[in-house]
């Protein structure tokens, strides 16, 4: 399958985090695309830094819970922390799409709930894939337009 992925970083060596864990994903599968970086402000919980996202397209034979899993671990390798929710991490991974799947399990809603309102994820992803469609939603490019208005 083909999945779409959102990087985030505010914590360390930010950048250093998003590639690492895109070298990592590279081990269970291929990365065939990755956005450029871009800042974003931190949304909800307590003020704090700046985000660095970016997103990348995996081809894996992986199951999307599967997928969710190997996230996860790559997230606790590079150490992120939970004490706040919302509050700082130096990784946080979100599976955007899954081919066309749509889940809603305990662990796994697919498409990710909130993608279609975050320029973060929206503008990285266009980037990379000019005809991105995001499932129930509709195209990137007109998601990503009536965001801006
Ligand atoms: P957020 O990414 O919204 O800031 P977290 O990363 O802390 O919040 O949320 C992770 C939780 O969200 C995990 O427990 C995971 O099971 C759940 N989850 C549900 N759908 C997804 C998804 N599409 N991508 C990543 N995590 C998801
Ligand atoms: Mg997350």
């Amino acid at each position: 399958m083909r999945a779409v992925i959102a990087l985030g970083s505010n914590l360390g060596d930010r950048q250093w985090s998003l590639m690492s864990a895109a070298e990592a994903l590279n081990e269970v599968g291929e990365v065939v695309a990755f956005s450029s970086f871009l800042e974003s402000r931190a949304v909800g919980g307590l003020p704090q830094p700046d985000y660095l996202n970016a997103v990348l397209i995996l081809d894996t034979q992986l199951a999307p819970e599967e997928l969710l899993r190997v996230c996860q671990a790559i997230e606790k390798i590079f150490g992120r922390t939970r004490e706040v929710h919302w509050g700082p991490r130096t990784l946080d991974l979100d599976l955007i799409t899954c081919d066309e799947q749509i889940i809603q399990s305990e662990v796994l809603t697919l498409p990710h709930p909130r993608a279609s309102e975050r320029h973060f994820v929206l503008a990285p992803w266009l980037e990379i894939d000019n005809q991105a469609y995001l499932p129930g939603k509709g195209e990137v490019a007109e998601l990503l337009a009536n965001l801006a208005r």
